[in-house]
C-alpha cells in the first residue's frame, strides 16, 4: 500500500524546533522576504510605494523603516493582517507552523498553552490566520465544461442539551424547541480541484451561491435531498442515494464528505462548538486544509504567512478587539 502522505519525508520540510532556534534577525528576514518578495526583502513603503527606506530601529530593538520619499515610518507588518503586532515575529511563525501541522485544526486554548500567551490573544491570532486562508477563496469559481464537482451540506450549531430529568425533556426535533441558531455549511468541491464553502439557513438558500461559483458546463453530484432539485435547471446533476450506496456509476459526494469529515473532527476534537458568526471562518479553514493537504508543511507555513502579509488589517478584529461582524451568508 502506498505510504500516507503525512508519513513521507516530503511532507516534512519545517520543524517547530527550527523555528524556536531562529535568531530574531532570521525571523525578521523571513517575514521581510515574504512581505516584499519582489524586492527580495528590501522594504517598500506601504504609504507611498517608495522603495527607498532606511533602518530606523526603535530603542528597544523593534524593527522600523523610514521612507525617504514621504518621511513616514513603517514596520514589516504595517498595513497587513499582523499590523500592530505585539508578539515577537518568531512567535507568529511558530503559531503558523503549529496551526498548519494540526491537520484537523488547533484549539485556541492549546495554542495559548503552547506559546504561553493569553487565550484571547491565541483566539484572535487563529482567527486572523483563518481570515488569511479565506483570502484565497475570494471570487473563486470551480468546475468548467466537462469537469465534475460535488455539492453537499452539513449542519452545525444550535445544539440543545437534553434536560436532566426525563419529565423536563422536550422533543428537540420540533422547531419550537430549537434555538434557531442551527446553520448549514454548503460546500462545492471540484473532483481533483478546489473547494468553496458558504453558510446558509437551509440548503435551498444556497442556489444563488452555487450558480455564481460553479462554472457552466460542470457536472454536479449531489445526494437525494430535495433541496438540490433546483440545480437540475442549470446543471447536469448526478444524484446518489446514500441509502443504496455511497458511490454508484461514478455518482458520489465522497469528495464533499471528506471536507465535512475534516470539519466535523475539528468541531468534535478541537473546538467542541463551531457556530454563530465564526462558522464560515472554520469552514474556510477546513476548505484551505483540504485544498493544500498535499503540500509539505514548510510550504504551507510560507503560504499562510504570505496570505497574511498580503492581507489588509483584519476585518473581523482590530488590534485585539472584536468588531461587530456578520459572516453568515457570506462566501
Ligand atoms: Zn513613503
Amino acid at each position: 500500500m502506498a505510504q500516507h502522505f503525512l508519513l513521507s519525508a516530503r511532507a516534512k520540510s519545517l520543524s517547530l524546533a527550527s523555528v524556536f532556534t531562529m535568531k530574531d534577525a532570521d525571523a525578521e528576514m523571513t517575514f521581510r522576504k515574504i512581505r516584499w518578495h519582489e524586492t527580495e526583502g528590501e522594504p517598500v513603503c506601504p504609504h507611498c510605494g517608495g522603495a527607498d527606506a532606511y533602518d530606523c530601529r526603535r530603542l528597544k530593538g523593534a524593527p522600523r523603516f523610514r521612507c525617504r520619499a514621504c518621511g513616514k515610518d513603517f514596520s514589516i507588518t504595517s498595513g497587513t493582517l499582523f499590523a500592530s503586532h505585539k508578539l515577537p515575529l518568531r512567535c507568529y511563525l511558530a503559531a503558523i507552523a503549529i496551526f498548519c501541522n494540526e491537520v484537523k485544526g488547533k484549539s485556541a486554548l492549546a495554542l495559548s498553552r503552547d506559546l504561553d500567551i493569553s487565550y484571547k490573544c491565541a483566539f484572535v491570532l487563529l482567527h486572523k490566520l483563518r481570515e488569511a486562508m479565506a483570502a484565497e477563496l475570494k471570487g473563486r469559481v470551480v468546475g468548467g465544461e466537462g469537469k465534475i464537482a460535488e455539492v453537499d451540506g452539513g449542519y452545525f450549531g444550535g445544539y440543545v442539551k437534553p434536560a436532566n430529568y426525563r419529565e423536563n425533556r422536550r422533543d428537540r426535533r420540533l422547531l419550537r424547541n430549537q434555538t434557531g441558531k442551527r446553520r448549514v455549511v454548503v460546500v462545492v468541491r471540484e473532483r481533483g480541484g478546489n473547494t468553496i464553502p458558504a453558510v446558509f439557513k437551509s440548503e435551498a438558500s444556497a442556489m444563488n451561491f452555487l450558480r455564481s461559483r460553479v462554472a457552466p458546463g460542470t457536472i454536479l453530484n449531489a445526494d437525494e435531498a430535495g433541496s438540490w432539485e433546483e440545480l437540475h435547471k442549470r446543471f447536469e446533476v448526478r444524484r446518489i442515494n446514500h441509502e443504496e450506496a455511497y458511490s454508484m456509476d461514478g455518482a458520489s459526494t465522497n469528495w464533499a464528505e471528506e471536507f465535512f469529515s475534516r470539519m466535523r473532527r475539528a468541531e468534535i476534537g478541537h473546538h467542541h462548538h463551531i457556530a454563530g458568526a465564526y462558522l464560515l471562518r472554520y469552514a474556510q479553514e477546513a476548505s484551505w486544509r483540504e485544498d493544500n493537504r498535499r503540500k509539505a508543511n514548510g510550504e504551507q507555513v510560507s503560504h499562510v504567512a504570505g496570505l497574511a502579509m498580503a492581507n489588509k488589517p483584519s476585518v473581523d478584529f482590530t488590534g485585539y478587539w472584536q468588531r461587530h461582524i456578520r459572516t453568515e451568508e457570506r462566501a
